[in-house]
């Protein structure tokens, strides 16, 4: 980096840590209209009115506004993650067989598709179905065994060894997932899913309850942006490749069917969870982790898009 470069990122950090505090009260006035999830029970207990942002930079420099410290569970954005993770298991041949890789235009739990289009195959990892199929490519002799290697995975791409899996959202999960159930039953009768139906549903389910603070989900996507080296250790962890495909999907995919009016409204790969997390990154430039667990009607954190679009409005930040 040049000098001229280093000069413009400070000048953007010292505008962000400047505006940031505003920003996040501006769009905290959101969360009034949004609702927290309520088919996981246990999701229904967070705070709606809360709303918090961690960005990081390649120099360690952190930047926060606002409720960051409460945990979350990644519930969807684990599946950017266990995509790489499979990604590196077993090659991109293989993962492709098993998912697509298109948007569907429908909500995150449909099955639509999946009869409709042939091959019954899900369109790609982001959906449920998608998702499922690629917690079943996950190595491992037992479900223990994959659990274990992708809360490790996870622990070092967040440069945290505290990563835990939330028990009471597994079990409120667990027992309420009827329409997951019904999905990796079909899967299993398409020869997609491969194994014990509910083996493969506990790695997915343990996965997506792995509780994460707005640090860890930007410490995670630093690695992304950074093309699968975090910048502070030096260490590549992922493929260069594996992490081209994994933004592309969150482009395309990342934001449910919403994820067109990201991409035009704020232009960055991006992936929401239905606890309110976000993760989103600036290529060679930040990681970004933000949680308020009011939603909107697509499914994303409404005052969480609402700050993501007034950050990237006001310093440039869309890709396109
Ligand atoms: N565990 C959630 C489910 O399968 C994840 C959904 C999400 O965050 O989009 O319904």
């Amino acid at each position: 980096m040049n000098n001229h470069s280093h000069k413009n990122n400070n000048d953007e950090i010292n505008l962000i840590k400047q505006q940031l505090p505003d920003w996040l009260a501006n769009s905290r006035k959101r969360c009034a209209d949004g609702k927290v999830a309520g088919y996981i029970p246990e999701l229904a207990k967070a705070n709606s009115d809360s709303l918090g942002i961690h960005i990081i930079d390649a120099a360690g420099n952190s930047i926060t506004a606002g409720d960051c410290g409460i945990p979350f569970t990644m519930q969807s954005i684990s599946k950017v993650f266990t995509l790489l993770l499979a990604l590196m298991d077993n090659g991109e041949d293989l993962v492709f067989d098993k998912v697509g890789m298109e948007p569907t235009g429908d909500h995150f739990n449909s099955m639509l598709k999946l009869e409709l289009v042939q091959p019954s195959i899900p369109f790609n990892p982001l959906i449920n179905a998608g998702a499922i199929a690629i917690s079943s490519l996950i190595k491992g002799e037992n479900a223990g065994e994959k659990n274990n290697r992708i809360l490790d995975f996870f622990k070092q791409l967040a440069n945290n060894d505290s990563l835990a899996y939330n028990d009471a959202v597994f079990q409120s999960e667990s027992h309420t997932a009827d329409l997951n159930r019904s999905m990796a039953y079909f899967l299993k009768d398409k020869g997609i899913l491969r194994g014990n139906v509910d083996d493969i549903l506990n790695v997915y389910f343990r996965h997506c309850s792995i509780d994460v603070t707005c640090a860890d989900l930007a410490r995670m996507a630093l690695v992304l942006a950074f093309d699968g080296k975090d910048p502070l250790s030096g260490i590549q962890h992922i493929p260069r490749r594996y992490v081209q495909i994994a933004k592309t999907f969150m482009v395309t995919c990342g934001m449910y069917n919403a994820s067109g009016q990201f991409a035009i409204q704020v232009g960055l790969p991006a992936k929401s969870g239905v606890a309110g997390g976000i993760l989103t990154l600036v290529p060679g430039k930040f990681g970004i982790g933000v949680a308020g667990p009011a939603l909107n009607a697509k499914g994303n954190s409404i005052a969480g898009v609402h700050l993501l679009e007034t950050l990237s409005q006001n310093l440039k930040w869309s890709l396109f």
